[in-house]
């Protein structure tokens, strides 16, 4: 398994998380278990050492160093110690000294008398026994717990037990509990990376049938899922992805045959008609009408030129046109001013008409390109006698708005839709008289976008076309 896999990463996850789970709970167990027994341990401890007290009680004549020695009989001999704490006599004023008798397991100097344990036992307690446990190497290795419990007056016996057997039952039961918590740990990891491998099985076979989809063969799609799971939703998402990209591919390799084609053409007449020239002597005047038309022809090679390099420019600007205040009547006068001389030339009336003065914000050379396209083509689509007005206004919501009406052949309702597109023309007969390669208005559209406004088209065939522009409210 690939360590940086995510299969690899969520395995180790679940396994620190689950070890977590199982040690703590496993630990919980372990401590209830313990205290449970020891209680058991000490309630056990407490019956022997009262039977030894009441039986020498209660035996006529038995002494403590008896009764001590007739205990013990049990597998496991306590040890015993009856310490006689030292009092004051009242009657003869004498201290008498505190002295102990042992049972036979217990060597001088072992197992002493533990007074403070007591003392805080009977001051905590009210003489309730105090439990304690000992280390005593004189005895054994093993732990010793012990009770202590008063007898008489001036009497405390102190009985204790070895913790040894205690001990290994504990460890036996907490190797019980590792072994069993390592076998759950296994089965659980065993069963969960098996379900993690199962989950992330689509996403192996969305790789690899991703690595399929190259640039040349944009048409594949991902196997789409019946369940809309997150996966689901990846492969729905990829496969939009992958279309919007076949598109936007396809595009450019249409646009890249049109800019051949277009610029194809007038090199291909400017050729011809340098070549017929060339068959045989001509006149001085027939050289010139050849030179005339040819450069016609470089004329609109130019412009195709011109305009592809505007919109590539248009292309990287991103979004927004910028901070300028712009006058839109400022843009429009001087279009129309400087259309005025072609316009009276193919015998149109071209007017101006400022409703209100309006500013946007924008860049003056772009919109500038955008009311000189949309009038050069009025002038150029309306034929001789028409009228064409350029408008500038202000709507009720407050937009800004340029309108660009003519009363020329109009556009057919059909290829409204597609006019904005690059290299679209409406009919190739009639652009081709009048010379336009089909850009003027997709860079018309362009501006528009960049600056945030839109561009409406309302037009009838034979009666005229108005081109409305609007910008957002400020
Ligand atoms: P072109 O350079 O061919 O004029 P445009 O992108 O400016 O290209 O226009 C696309 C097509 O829209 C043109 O071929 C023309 O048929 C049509 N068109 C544009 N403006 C007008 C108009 N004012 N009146 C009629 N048709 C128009």
């Amino acid at each position: 398994m690939n360590i940086s896999s995510l299969r690899f990463k969520l395995t180790v996850w679940y396994l620190v998380l689950l070890g977590l789970i199982v040690g703590a709970s496993g630990t919980f167990l372990f401590q209830v278990l313990k205290e449970k027994r020891i209680a058991e341990f000490d309630r056990n401890l407490r019956e022997q050492a009262r039977a030894l007290a009441s039986k020498w009680e209660h035996t006529e004549g038995l002494s403590w160093e008896q009764a001590i020695a007739q205990t013990g009989e049990e597998s496991l001999p306590p040890y015993i110690r009856l310490e006689r704490l030292s009092f004051v006599d009242s009657r003869s004023g004498t201290r008498r000294p505190a002295s102990s008798i042992r049972s036979a397991n217990v060597p001088d100097g072992a197992f002493e008398f533990q007074k403070e344990a007591y003392d805080r036992g009977f001051r905590s307690m009210g003489g309730i026994p105090a439990f304690l446990t000992v280390r005593d190497p004189l005895l054994e290795a093993s732990p010793i717990r012990v009770v202590m419990m008063p007898v008489s007056r001036d009497e405390a016996l102190q009985y204790g037990v070895s913790l040894g057997a205690w001990r290994d039952e504990l460890r036996s039961l907490g190797f019980l509990l590792l072994v069993s918590g390592g076998v759950i740990l296994a089965l659980a990891l065993a069963g969960g990376s098996f379900i993690i491998r199962k989950a992330l099985g689509p996403v192996r076979d969305v790789v690899r049938a991703a690595r399929k989809i190259s640039a040349d063969d944009l048409s594949l799609r991902l196997p789409s899922r019946r369940q809309k799971d997150e996966i689901g939703e990846l492969v729905d998402t990829f496969n939009g992805m992958i279309a919007r990209l076949e598109t936007s591919v396809n595009d450019i390799v249409r646009f890249s045959g049109d800019v051949s084609h277009e610029l194809r053409t007038p090199l291909t007449a400017i050729r011809s008609e340098i070549e017929v020239l060339l068959r045989k002597e001509r006149t001085p005047a027939e050289y010139v009408d050849a030179l005339r038309s040819a450069l016609e022809e470089t004329g609109r090679l130019e412009k195709i030129i011109g305009d592809l390099l505007f919109l590539s420019r248009l292309d990287t600007v991103d979004g927004t046109a910028g901070e300028d205040e712009v006058r839109l009547e400022d843009i429009i006068s001087s279009v129309v001013d400087r259309a005025s001389g072609p316009a009276r030339a193919k015998g149109l009336r071209l007017a101006c008409k400022i409703v209100e003065s309006v500013a946007v914000h924008g860049r003056a050379e772009l919109l500038e390109r955008l009311a000189a396209n949309l009038v050069e083509n009025a002038i150029r689509y309306t034929p001789s006698g028409g009228s064409i007005e350029a408008t500038v206004e202000r709507e009720e919501s407050g937009a800004g708005r340029i309108t660009v009406a003519d009363t020329g052949i109009g556009i057919p309702a059909r290829a409204i839709p597609g006019v904005f597109d690059r290299f679209t023309v409406v009919d190739a007969s009639r652009s081709k008289e009048t010379g336009g390669a089909g850009l003027g208005l997709s860079i018309v559209k362009r501006v528009a976008d960049i600056h945030g406004a839109s561009v409406d088209i309302e037009s009838r065939e034979g009666e005229g076309s108005r081109f409305t522009v609007r910008f957002p409210a400020p």
